[in-house]
């Protein structure tokens, strides 16, 4: 195997270089230093962040592409509307009544003039839903995580926690002022010594996701509810890519395993499964009344708009009139893998996000520009969000995507790794 420097990525200054090399960097310097990536990214034409997409969250989207005269059609296999629920007529006719009823917006936060009879309906749903006493709506997932951590915990708390945890989820410690102890991604074992080793003066806390979002697998949750009963921790649960996909009904990851009792709090998301945004946590009524006046995300920021929270209520009562629809994102994720691992591609899913990682020769972004071209929209997940040698592409399957999509999909991955070692090779024979 080929060391990274035969990839033009490492080259090249990244953005990881502009945000994270910078410690003692003036704010002119970063600046500067943005302005020349920004010119490069542009003149190589090849940033495919913030495409502008025209059209809903569908299987295929419209595009429009400032290099062509016209929008373009595309495959999407980057939006986590993982049940199709974005479009869907049960949901945009809810969403069209909460307008006709409540109008775009509310105007204030929850413990003020935040709260209308949606809103409440929707915290009995999600805890019914999550088998929970009480559920607490945000108006982002990121906020949620933020809020929540830092509502609970205190500085003299202890959390240990997977390396591989979303930015949300290290910002709420941050602001908590409780330093983390990570353990490896999904190492059971070390969790257990670290618990082993734990001194906390204070409560301890571990914290994982049911689903990992830039690795498509799952926390063996039932092997860590049995360590936080036997050592006296609270499990946190961050289930934004498990809700709506994994358990029965789409209860989540936790339900999957059979411990959601055993689970001390549930966060999720909307902008996933259900398709919209907004974020959630669920757990005792004590907690969650606890939580409404201590996580600053919640009572300093103002509460989703009405037709958001129908969305949601809409979404869950799509989900639990027609479970085939979870069954049918199964289906298309077990036939995609079948697919690519029929190409030689490894890949083992446990959700709805397959990860294709790159191999270390491979030019990503010219690699992303080669879907674009081939219209499929494809997230290309890059350092500093993943570490230089882990780059890798991430498709989002939907329940709504035929056979046929995700045939010409594989194809295209086939073609795209084929023609960029053929490139690279003749670049360097000795490369690829
Ligand atoms: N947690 C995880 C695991 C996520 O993947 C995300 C979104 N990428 C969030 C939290 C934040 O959720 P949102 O985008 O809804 O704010």
């Amino acid at each position: 195997m080929k060391s990274e420097k035969v990839s033009s990525n490492c080259e090249n200054m990244d953005l990881g270089d502009v945000f994270l090399g910078g410690g003692e960097s003036t704010l002119k310097d970063r600046l500067g230093k943005f302005a020349d990536l920004m010119a490069r990214i542009s003149k190589h034409r090849e940033s495919l962040y913030r495409r502008t997409v025209c059209s809903a969250a569908e299987r295929e989207v419209v595009v429009f592409d400032p290099g062509l005269p016209g929008p373009r059609k595309m495959l999407m296999f980057g939006s986590n509307n993982y049940l199709g629920l974005a479009s869907h007529p049960f949901v945009k006719k809810r969403v069209t009544e909460a307008i006709d009823m409540y109008g775009v917006g509310i105007s204030g936060p929850p413990l003020l003039n935040g709260y209308t009879a949606l809103h409440h309906e929707l915290e009995e749903r999600l805890a019914s839903f999550k088998n929970a006493e009480a559920a607490m709506i945000f108006s982002t997932g990121y906020g949620a995580n933020v809020g929540m951590l830092s509502g609970l915990l205190r500085r003299k708390d202890s959390l240990i926690c997977d390396e591989y945890s979303h930015a949300s989820f290290w910002d709420g410690l941050r602001l908590s002022g409780v330093r983390p102890v990570r353990f490896s991604h999904n190492n059971v074992d070390q969790l257990e010594n670290l618990l082993k080793l734990n001194r906390s003066k204070g409560d301890t806390y571990v914290g994982v996701e049911g689903v990992y979002s830039m690795d498509g697998d799952v926390a063996p949750l039932d092997r860590i509810a049995v360590l936080c009963r036997d050592y006296g921790a609270f499990l946190i649960v961050d289930d934004a890519h498990g809700t709506g996909v994994m358990g029965s009904g789409g209860k989540g990851t936790a339900a999957h395993f059979g411990v959601d009792e055993q689970v001390f709090v549930q966060m999720g998301t909307f902008s996933k499964s259900f398709g919209v945004v907004g974020g959630f946590v669920t757990g005792t009524r004590d907690i969650i009344e606890y939580l409404r006046y201590s996580a600053r995300s919640y009572m300093f920021s103002a509460s989703l708009p009405p037709m958001v929270v129908a969305a949601v209520l809409g979404g869950l009562d799509v989900i639990d009139r027609d479970p085939g629809i979870i069954r049918q994102l199964h289906e298309n994720v077990k036939y995609a893998t079948t697919v690519l691992k029929g190409e030689g591609f490894d890949v083992s899913p446990a959700a709805a996000i397959i990860v294709l990682k790159t191999p270390p020769w491979m030019n990503v972004r010219k690699a992303a520009e080669r879907f674009h071209q081939a219209n499929i929209f494809l997230n290309a997940i890059e350092y500093p969000a993943v570490p230089r040698t882990e780059q890798r592409f991430r498709i989002s399957v939907m329940a709504t995507h035929t056979k046929n999509d995700i045939d010409r999909l594989v194809a295209c991955v086939s073609d795209v790794w084929e023609k960029e070692r053929e490139h690279i090779v003749s670049m360097d024979p000795k490369a690829a």
